[in-house]
């Protein structure tokens, strides 16, 4: 089972990808993550996106394409895979039909603006394996502390509020016309997010498998 998750940022994307990928023992691919990967090791891509990501705008196309190729061939993801925040954009959308990659499944968790500003605001992730916590609705077992490596608990730079309500706006000009773009191919679902993970999943889990 090949899945897009899309949803705008902070609807909870990540950690549904998650709690789906143990469920169906099918890897994440998150391009966010392999990013700030990246930057944190230095390399040339990592450099490439650096301004973008900290002022909330996409990295371009042909970054993130590439990334994604490489990562699409590797064993692990033969058997399905979820991918969670790609594509971002038509043509990334358009990059990955041409790559002859049949996606079954496409997810759409709908959280609205407002609430996503209060969302953002709590969330912290692991410095070293980069999972992701929120203060009230997703808190480690020891404050601060990652549940499952022990890495420090941070806010990212574009979890702010400025650098949120541009991420918000690239999202409705650049994102959301891929709900048309799938509806239109007949993959997409759309899911409202709940106000707890283990409901949202619920949705997920069934529109996955409609
Ligand atoms: P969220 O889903 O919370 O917005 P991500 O971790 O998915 O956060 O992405 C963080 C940043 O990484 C984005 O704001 C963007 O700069 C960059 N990025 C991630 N995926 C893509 C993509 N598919 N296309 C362009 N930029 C991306
Ligand atoms: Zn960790």
């Amino acid at each position: 089972m090949n899945i897009i998750l899309l949803g705008a940022p902070g609807a909870g994307k990540g950690t549904q990808a998650e709690v789906i990928c143990d469920r169906l023992n099918i890897p994440t691919i998150s391009t966010g993550n392999i990013i700030r990967e990246a930057l944190k090791t230095g390399t040339e891509m990592g450099l490439k996106a650096k301004s973008f990501m900290e002022a909330g705008q996409l990295v371009p196309d042909e970054v993130v394409i590439g990334i994604i190729k490489e990562r699409l061939a590797k064993d692990d993801c033969q058997n399905g895979f979820i991918l969670d925040g790609f594509p971002r954009t038509i043509p990334q959308a358009e990059a990955l039909d041409k790559m002859g990659i049949e996606i079954n499944k496409v997810i759409d968790i709908e959280v609205s603006d407002e609430a996503i500003m209060k969302r953002m605001s709590g969330r912290r992730v692991c410095e070293k394996c980069g999972a992701s916590y929120h203060v009230e609705y997703k808190r480690p077992a020891k404050d601060g502390v990652c549940d499952s490596c022990a890495g420090a608990l941070v806010q990212r730079k574009d979890d702010h509020p400025d650098t949120v309500k541009a991420r918000l706006e690239v999202y409705h000009n650049e994102t959301e016309p891929l709900k048309d773009y799938y509806d239109r191919q007949g993959k997409l679902s759309v899911v409202e997010g709940q106000d707890t993970v283990e409901s949202t999943t619920a949705l997920i889990l069934k529109a996955i498998e409609a």
